[in-house]
């Protein structure tokens, strides 16, 4: 087993808990194979804990274990048995929800996402990707699934050297696979579409927030509707505004799934379509914001303020008095206070007051570790403009 050596700047980061050792934080350059599993120890050689180890990302270590436990292939299936049990706990109202979540299972790089009995697994580096058919195995042990896809077309992989790839593993994939989340069927492409097939991250964010919107709704950043199709149920009429002709084709789809014909999907751009909105002097009841990451990395932090205030100000202008505004950020680079500024900020300019009704993160599916601030990306407020 290969060894890496903690500098003492490194050991103090390490105690506090991050599961991550960057490369600057190691004494020399380490003697390990790319992708294998190597012991962390002091500069006097006491044994810290067990990771992958990788050589070509700043991120050196992720932690596995604490222990010298061996791990093996039984090491893994617990460790995927015991996320099932934490899922069976928090997951409620679907079957479509995440698995593992890497770090936050004690799987550094491993990401399964589950919808019905498919599954879609992503790797997101060597160590990972060396167990691809350890996994499966697991997999179809503990849930005899209809297929599993490897979904590893994400630009992140290339930090490791690793190439795009996107293949079936088990079984046959249909093009999409229906699910439910509370009283609502979709659709999710696990082959073509966002993510893994979509956004679980919002699902309880979209189950709550049905309970808050009514009237006339705008669900902007729609992906395949569904924030609006659960809005739709209650609310008198749903617009969805997405700029990808695959998404609004999507969404209509699953407004005919669910019998909902008070709904209307449109292709355009949401920053166009709150400007012309504003100029026809056209309000909401409700506005859902959920935009994609405006802060990739930490450089423009600066520019996803702007777009963040920008959207949010002309949201809210579009609001009726007593309305609610349903907003989010999946940027990590851009953390919950600062988000909060920027709705204070735009409070300020436009002279109204905005209530939390609720602040929220991911889906329970998502664990945040405490000790790991990356675990926690998405943030989602309900505000109600008074
Ligand atoms: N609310 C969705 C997820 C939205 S993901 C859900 O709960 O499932 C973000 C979406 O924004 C993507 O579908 C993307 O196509 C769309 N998008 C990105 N930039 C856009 C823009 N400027 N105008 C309209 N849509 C945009």
């Amino acid at each position: 087993m290969g060894r890496l050596i903690l500098t003492s700047k490194g050991l103090s980061w390490f105690r506090k808990g991050h599961p991550w050792i960057f490369r600057n934080d190691l004494e020399r350059n380490p003697d390990a194979v790319p992708g294998s599993i190597v012991s962390l120890e002091t500069k006097n050689g006491k044994f810290l804990a067990q990771g992958f180890y990788s050589a070509q990302s700043k991120i050196a270590f992720r932690l596995i274990s604490r222990t010298k436990e061996a791990i093996d292939a039984n090491y893994w299936k617990k460790s995927i048995h015991k996320a099932f049990q934490y899922r069976q706990a928090v997951v409620a109202q679907t079957n479509a929800y995440r698995l593992v979540f890497g770090e936050s299972d004690g799987i550094p790089s491993l990401i399964i996402d589950r919808y019905a009995d498919h599954f879609v697994m992503q790797t997101l580096t060597r160590g990972t990707e060396n167990l691809i058919s350890v996994i499966t195995e697991i997999l179809l042990e503990l849930f005899h699934p209809q297929s599993i896809i490897l979904r590893n077309d994400l630009s992140v992989r290339e930090l490791e050297g690793l190439p795009p790839e996107k293949r079936i593993i088990v079984g046959e994939c249909p093009q999409k696979v229906e699910v439910f989340e509370g009283e609502i069927r979709y659709q999710a492409g696990l082959w073509n579409g966002q993510k893994t097939g979509a956004y679980l991250d919002q699902r309880e964010n979209r189950l709550l927030a049905s309970r808050f919107l009514h009237g006339g709704i705008l669900d902007a950043f729609c992906y395949h509707g569904l924030f609006g199709l659960h809005a739709a149920r209650n609310a008198s009429r749903v617009i969805g505004i997405d700029s990808s002709p695959e998404a609004i084709e999507q969404a209509n789809e699953n407004a005919l799934l669910n019998a909902l014909t008070n709904m209307e999907f449109r292709r355009e751009n949401v920053f166009d379509f709150l400007k012309a909105e504003e100029e026809a002097g056209h309000l909401y009841d409700g506005i859902i914001l959920d935009p994609p990451a405006f802060a990739k990395s930490k450089e423009n932090v600066a520019d996803a303020t702007r777009g963040y205030k920008e959207l949010n100000l002309r949201a809210i202008r579009l609001l009726k008095p007593g309305g609610t505004l349903v907003t989010s950020s999946c940027s990590y680079n851009l953390s919950e206070s600062k988000f909060l500024e920027i709705l204070r900020e735009c409070e300020k300019d436009l002279g109204c007051t905005l209530r939390i009704m609720e602040r929220r993160g991911q889906s329970a599916d998502h664990p945040v570790l405490l000790s790991f601030p990356e675990s926690f990306y998405l943030k989602c407020l309900f505000l109600q403009k008074i």
